[in-house]
């Protein structure tokens, strides 16, 4: 694995069809390729053009163009980062290249929303709560309980059990805290107990939301590498997935609408939105996103 640095030319992309799943107005990548190294990981498909997806392509220069950019926007909104990389992967203690993005954003009163599987969040918990008055939310990405089972599928991040801390602490904060449930991945974490286990364990470390995705996605490059690692993994899981999915891109879990079902009347139990929570109303009205 290198870490080359690179310069960017741009930094936010602007989200022009409303989003109404986070919310997000724009999206920031500081870096290109993740060391988390999730089996699953939708980054290696060839569409997104990264073509060592073990290499960490760092913008050294990403901070100064975020600047610009920040100044220069008329219109402000919600910042994401984390659907491209994991914005708290451990090269990021080095650089702090997110931490300072951040205070950056404070400064220009844009609103934030992360995605991350790391508790090195932590480190920027004072920084989130100056945000927090704009908009500040942080989903954890979390797909089971198991420490065990998670070193295997996401060896590069820490451990589900240091995640679910990392949210208790963001909580006791008073940041927006849930959990992105996506994937689910067929024929490995598509039962009722990993499912009740998740959101019960979200609901007791202070999630306010949950965002599920009952299945996965899967093409060429990354459906490549996930079948390796399941030979590796799982032996016999691969023929499974060949039977049920062929070559096709929609990959549900298996009783996906139980699962479904199950899962909201958990999140009633608990009290947990199924939904982000966003400060301003959406420009698309208050139709519930479609990832059930
Ligand atoms: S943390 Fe996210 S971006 Fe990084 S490898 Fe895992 S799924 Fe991919």
């Amino acid at each position: 694995m290198a870490i080359i640095e690179i310069k960017a030319k741009t930094l936010l992309a602007t989200i022009r069809q409303p989003d109404e799943i986070f919310g997000l107005k724009y999206n920031m990548n500081l870096y290109r390729g993740c060391q988390h190294q999730c089996i699953y990981c939708d980054s290696r498909s060839q569409c997104y053009g990264i073509e060592n997806f073990n290499d960490i392509l760092v913008k050294a220069n990403g901070l100064e163009v975020l600047e610009k950019e920040l100044a220069h926007k008329r219109v402000k909104g919600t910042i994401g980062t984390g659907s491209m990389h994991d914005p708290y992967m451990p090269v990021e203690k080095h650089y702090n290249l997110t931490g300072r993005a951040l205070e950056r954003i404070a400064h220009h009163g844009f609103g934030v929303h992360i995605i991350t599987k790391s508790d090195l969040i932590l480190r920027d918990a004072d920084i989130l709560c100056a945000i927090k008055p704009v908009h500040a939310t942080v989903c954890f990405s979390i797909s089971t309980t198991d420490d065990e089972f998670s070193r295997k599928i996401e060896p590069g991040a820490p451990p589900v059990s240091a995640r679910f801390r990392a949210m208790n602490a963001l909580a006791a904060r008073g940041i927006s805290v849930g959990v992105t449930l996506m994937p689910v991945l067929p024929f490995l974490e598509d039962t009722p107990e990993n499912i009740t286990a998740v959101v019960e364990t979200a609901a007791a470390n202070g999630a306010s939301f949950i965002i599920p995705w009952f299945g996965m996605s899967m093409r060429d490059r990354q459906r490549e590498y996930y079948y390796a690692q399941l030979d590796r993994l799982f032996p016999g899981v691969r023929q499974k997935y060949e039977r049920a999915f062929g070559e096709r891109y929609g990959c549900p879990a298996r009783n996906a609408s139980r699962l479904a079902a199950l899962f909201r009347s958990l999140c009633l139990r608990h009290e947990l939105s199924t939904r982000v929570p966003s400060d301003t109303p959406r420009d698309s009205g208050p139709s519930q996103p479609s990832l059930f």
